[in-house]
């Protein structure tokens, strides 16, 4: 073999070992690289017999190298072959699942829907970046819908509104349409006065656990039968903060025996005395619960497609008795079990961060460790899932066969 053979075997079985040692993240190996070697240089083939010995020193030199320094390498060796492996990359990222009956709605509308309790953390990223991905798939539209109708557990932060934001900017996504649910009590209150009339919801002043009680063991309370004009009645004497929390309720009417004992008449309103942090909502006391204000605004504002977490099943089975009185049909449901973002184990939740910090176990949301979308440096590249498999999906709740033609949606308010 001579050393201009020697030097083009040593340079190709370089270059193919930095590609397999990347491609597959493990060592390369003398034998996988062999055939390939001979096979795209058959003048190599008379040398068959020397050729691992001038291939192995070069595959343990690569075998020590660093991720960062195969890359650097392999872009000097032969950069069409490290286009090669990133635009592989590129394709696995796209791999997320269609849509499903995406060709049935004439635009795909998708929403997140954060709560703005609190600056988000790096696992509150892989919402809007999904959705982004399949706004950009399907050239649908993105509504950020902040879901603040809590005021007192799930207390709003009134920095988080912008915050939340100007993450998902940052992550590289443009909502299309931004709104509160705290401006929109008049249109809940409104779908509750429908509800009532249509004999879908009752007020009840039953002691919680007097009710739990009766509901476990599949009994109506005293008050599922009033007639609506009473609970007309009493449910605008709530609106009008007549009541405080703990007095009274009003709950959805749904099948008091169902197998399912947390489908049973839940609750749609209730009294919260702390007022809202938003000047605009302070005056209210009467607040949804957010099944029943999600499952009106997924309707009202055209949403087709919800991802929802699997823990969040019951959401859709609640609201759709919701949807049934008022003839509805529910969004098309992908339930998510767990999308990896890189290492990131992504378990924390904000009010658990809220609790380390303040017990001074965090340095507050910049700590890296709060994993705070931005603290940690996360660049839409980096946030965006690298695998993403839909455990589940559950089909349509409701029954209704079309879609309600009688709401359009709002603009933004
Ligand atoms: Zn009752």
């Amino acid at each position: 073999m001579d050393d201009e053979i020697r030097e083009r075997a040593e340079a190709e079985a370089e270059a193919n070992a930095l590609f397999n040692a990347l491609k597959h993240d493990s060592d390369a190996q003398v034998g996988a690289i062999m055939g390939p070697l001979m096979g795209e240089n058959p003048d190599f083939r008379e040398y068959g017999d020397q050729l691992a010995g001038v291939v192995a020193p070069v595959v343990e030199r690569v075998n020590g190298m660093s991720t960062e320094e195969k890359r650097d390498r392999l872009g000097e060796l032969a950069p069409e072959r490290l286009e090669e492996l990133d635009s592989e990359d590129e394709s696995e990222e796209y791999d997320l699942p269609g849509l499903p009956n995406a060709d049935d709605y004439d635009e795909v509308r998708m929403r997140a829907a954060p709560n703005p309790n609190g600056p988000w953390h790096i696992g509150h990223a892989r919402m809007p970046s999904v959705i982004g991905r399949y706004k950009e798939r399907y050239d649908g539209s993105f509504l950020v819908r902040f879901d603040d109708t809590d005021p007192e557990t799930k207390r709003p932060d009134l920095d988080a509104y912008d915050a939340i934001l100007d993450d998902i900017d940052y992550l590289g996504f443009e909502p299309d349409e931004v709104i509160r649910a705290s401006d929109r009590l008049e249109t809940y209150y409104d779908h509750a006065r429908e509800l009532i009339e249509m004999g879908g919801a009752y007020t009840c002043t039953c002691p919680q656990e007097a009710f739990s009680e009766l509901k476990n063991s599949g009994e109506a309370c005293e008050h599922r039968e009033k007639d609506h004009e009473q609970t007309l009645a009493e449910f605008e004497a709530m609106v009008d903060g007549e009541y405080s929390a703990g007095e009274i309720v009003l709950r959805v009417r749904t099948d008091i025996e169902h197998k399912n004992p947390a489908l049973r008449d839940w609750v749609a309103f209730r009294m919260i005395d702390t007022p809202h942090p938003r000047e605009e909502a302070a005056d209210y006391r009467c607040w949804p619960m957010l099944d029943f204000q999600s499952g009106i605004d997924d309707h009202l504002t055209g949403v087709t497609h919800i991802i929802r977490g699997i823990d969040l099943q019951d959401s859709a089975k609640r609201q759709g008795f919701v949807y049934d009185y008022f003839g509805w049909e529910y969004p098309e449901v992908i339930h998510w079990g767990h999308v990896q973002v890189d290492a990131y184990d992504v378990s924390m939740s904000t009010s658990s961060i809220k609790e380390l910090i303040e017990a001074g176990e965090l340095d507050g949301w910049e700590d890296p460790r709060a994993r705070r979308s931005r603290a940690c440096g996360a660049g839409a590249s980096a946030a965006r899932p690298s695998s993403t498999r839909w455990r589940d999906s559950v089909p349509r709740v409701a029954t209704s066969t079309s879609r309600c033609r009688r709401c359009t949606p709002p603009t933004a308010s």
